[in-house]
Order: structure tokens, then C-alpha cells, then sequence
């Protein structure tokens, strides 16, 4: 009975306004979204690994550069590289510092750069032989635990999305970065999760793929849109069918978790990764397929390239024929193919801005 408890009722109501309003952004510069959504109707975005404040001085520096460029967002993943306070133990050793974070989200707001950082979830726990602090730290929390010593015969390690332990690991490092950078957008990864559902984790084993990946996703938005009020960005790859995209395993899936996208908010930003030309897809499709196929299930959709210049020129022309306010631009990825110094000149971001229409 909704009114028989009059007075806890109204603790409880002014508890989560408390709550909710002490966990909400105060941005420094809460108009400043709205200004650069008026001025940049095309998001034309680069991805740049961070190795700590070294990375922030280097991009720094080419914050004049990279906007003459045309660069009006910028994705810096930074994961488990921030000096966090709630947990400490997760830091990853080639930290950004607080002061240097909010210091350099301000240089590029200065800019018309909107950082958005990223934190790589669920997927991409390891990398090669190491594992990331959150898994080494709590290996319960591994989606395949005690499994695959040195990482031999995986690609990269989950952490499960069922031990409700990670959240409340997790959700304070989101905290952190968002709130550090002063962010009204956090990308989640999310990408080239091959580890799910696996017959290895005592809660997920035998379970439907897609709706572990939903449920990773939409905890994840609960917190990040829901609670904290900042756009997501994830990557595509788990939301597409191989089949139907005529793609390969890593960006499209055959795991399985491509029915997810039924099951997610449609206000989150697809950044959709295809870095061949299209013979050189198994299925030698017509077209980038994956386009048309996430805008008609009623995202927004951020094609991405990398570094070969024809198969650029070709997704973004492709791109470019599906005419959709929900198709946002170009993103720009690096993976190390070129320093951050050397980014505003880049020929295949040149490429790729070019050929993006207004
Ligand atoms: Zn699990």
C-alpha cells in the first residue's frame, strides 16, 4: 500500500533524490554540449590508445592541429589507466592523474574537441599474456576463472556479466573517469567478445549469448545514461549478424550475440568498425551492409575506418548513401599505426574527412 507508510515513504524519496543528485554531473561547462552539437552536426572523431599523462602532453600539443583538421571528438580510451581512488588496487601503472585529466578536457573544450573517454567492458580483459588489473585482482570475477594459464588459446579474457561483484567494482572507475574528465559521454568498448556464456563460468554456462551480452549492456546504460546522464558509445561488431553483413567473426558475430541488439536502448552510439575492402570479406557482400543494418534497428551509427585508404574511401562513400540524421560522421581508429604528434597530418584521417559529407 503505497500511502501506508507516509513518513518512510518520504525518507525513501529523499534519500534517492540525495542520492541521484549527488551521483548527477555538475559540469563545469554543462551549456558547452549544447553549443557543439549546434556547431557539428558531422562528427568527425579520432580513437587514441592512452599510455597515461604522457599521452595527454603529446595530444595536448597537437590540440591546434588536430582541430584545423577537422577533429571535433575525441575517444581516448583510457580503461584501467587513471589513478583511481575508489580502487586503487585496479590502477593500471601509466595513470592519468585527476588534475591532468580535467586540465586537458578543458584545453580541448577550448579547442571545440569533445573528449569522450572510453572504458573498455566485459571483453578485452587481457591483452597477449597480460591480464588487466581487474581480473588479476579478483580472478573469481573472470568469466572463464583458473581457465587458459598465460592466456594461451584465447584472444582476450571477460570478466562474467552475471557476478554482480564487478558492477560495484566498476561503476566507481566509471565514476572516476567521467567525472575526472568532466564528460558528457563515456564509450563502453564492448568489442570482440568471444568469451560468453562460456561452459567455464559456473552461472553463465549453458545461457543464451545475446541476452548475457543485453544484460552486460544495459547495466552498463543503467548507470552510465540512467544514473549519470552521459550518452554511451560502443562498438558494433556484437550487435551485427556475420551472416546477414556477409562479414567475418571479429567485426560481426557468430557467437551468437547479435540478437542483443533487439534487447538495448536504441539511444546508445554504434561506432561501427570495418577496416578491408570488401572483397576481402568471406562473404563478398555488395555493400557495407552493416550500415543500413544497425540505422534500421534505430541507432545512431558512427562508421570507423583505420588505416587502408581505399577500403576508407569505400566505407564512407558507402556510408554516405544512407542519408540519416542518426548517421554521424566518421571516426578515425590508430591502434598504434601512427603518434598521436603526427595525427593531425595523417593521410588516412585526411582520407576519411574528406570524403565525409556535411
Ligand atoms: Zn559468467
Amino acid at each position: 500500500m503505497m500511502f501506508r507508510h507516509p513518513v518512510r515513504n518520504l525518507a525513501v524519496a529523499l534519500f534517492w533524490i540525495i542520492a541521484v543528485g549527488l551521483s548527477s554531473p555538475r559540469r563545469a561547462d554543462a551549456a558547452w554540449i549544447d553549443t557543439w552539437r549546434t556547431a557539428n552536426p558531422v562528427w568527425r572523431g579520432v580513437h587514441v590508445l592512452c599510455h597515461g599523462n604522457a599521452t595527454l602532453a603529446e595530444l595536448q600539443n597537437s590540440l591546434p592541429a588536430l582541430a584545423s583538421a577537422g577533429v571535433n571528438v575525441l575517444i581516448l580510451e583510457v580503461n584501467y589507466g587513471f589513478a583511481f581512488e575508489s580502487h586503487p588496487e585496479l590502477r593500471s601503472g601509466e595513470d592519468v592523474g585527476k588534475s591532468e585529466a580535467a586540465a586537458f578536457a578543458k584545453a580541448c573544450r577550448d579547442k571545440g574537441i569533445r573528449v569522450v573517454p572510453q572504458f573498455s567492458s566485459l571483453g578485452h580483459q587481457s591483452w597477449a599474456k597480460t591480464t588487466f588489473p581487474l581480473l588479476t585482482r579478483y580472478p573469481d570475477l573472470d568469466e572463464t576463472p583458473g581457465k587458459f594459464p598465460g592466456n594461451d588459446g584465447i584472444y582476450c579474457r571477460s570478466w562474467c556479466p552475471q557476478n554482480p561483484r564487478v558492477n560495484e567494482l566498476v561503476f566507481p572507475l566509471i565514476d572516476e573517469i567521467i567525472n575526472a574528465f568532466d564528460a558528457d559521454a563515456l564509450h563502453v568498448g564492448m568489442d570482440e567478445v568471444f568469451l560468453i556464456a562460456s561452459e567455464h563460468c559456473p552461472r553463465c554456462k549453458g545461457g543464451d549469448p545475446a541476452t548475457l551480452f543485453a544484460k552486460s549492456v544495459n547495466d552498463l546504460h543503467g548507470h552510465i545514461v540512467d544514473r549519470r546522464r552521459v550518452e554511451m558509445l560502443m562498438w558494433g561488431d556484437r550487435l551485427l549478424d556475420a551472416a546477414a553483413c556477409g562479414m567475418g567473426e571479429w567485426e560481426a558475430a557468430k557467437n551468437g550475440t547479435h540478437r542483443a541488439a533487439q534487447g538495448i536502448p536504441k539511444d546508445i552510439i554504434i561506432c561501427d568498425w570495418h577496416y578491408e575492402l570488401l572483397s576481402k570479406y568471406p562473404g563478398k557482400p555488395a555493400d557495407y551492409l552493416s550500415v543500413p543494418y544497425l540505422l534500421a534497428k534505430g541507432f545512431r551509427v558512427w562508421p570507423s575506418g583505420w588505416k587502408n585508404i581505399p577500403a576508407i574511401e569505400a566505407f564512407v562513400d558507402s556510408a554516405s548513401k544512407h542519408r540519416s540524421e542518426r548517421l554521424l560522421g566518421y571516426l578515425v581508429t590508430t591502434w598504434g599505426a601512427v603518434r598521436p604528434s603526427e595525427l593531425a597530418t595523417w593521410e588516412p584521417l585526411k582520407a576519411g574527412f574528406e570524403r565525409t559529407k556535411k
